[in-house]
């Protein structure tokens, strides 16, 4: 299991942008944007995920990742509607 910190997130990510990520990282990136309060006000977490799938309209992203991602804004909508 890969752990990532914030400063790595930040440096790969015109990498995740520019979909040149492997799946692996680009998971690794979603798992930490997906869990650091930090890094998801930094990045907007709903803009990158529309810039990666604009990018990626031409290559088809693989599907479970997309999934992935999908689920994960939603867990953090559901947080959110919580307090
Ligand atoms: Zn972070």
């Amino acid at each position: 299991m890969s752990e990532i910190n914030c400063e790595e997130t930040k440096r790969q990510v015109h990498e995740y942008l520019h979909n040149e990520l492997s799946t692996q990282e680009m998971e690794d990136i979603t798992e930490h944007l997906a869990h650091c309060d930090s890094c998801e006000s930094d990045f907007d977490f709903e803009v990158l995920f529309n810039n990666v799938v604009q990018r990626s309209c031409d290559e088809a992203p693989p599907a479970e990742l997309a999934q992935r991602i999908v689920d994960r804004i939603r867990q953090m909508d559901s947080g959110r509607a919580d307090h």
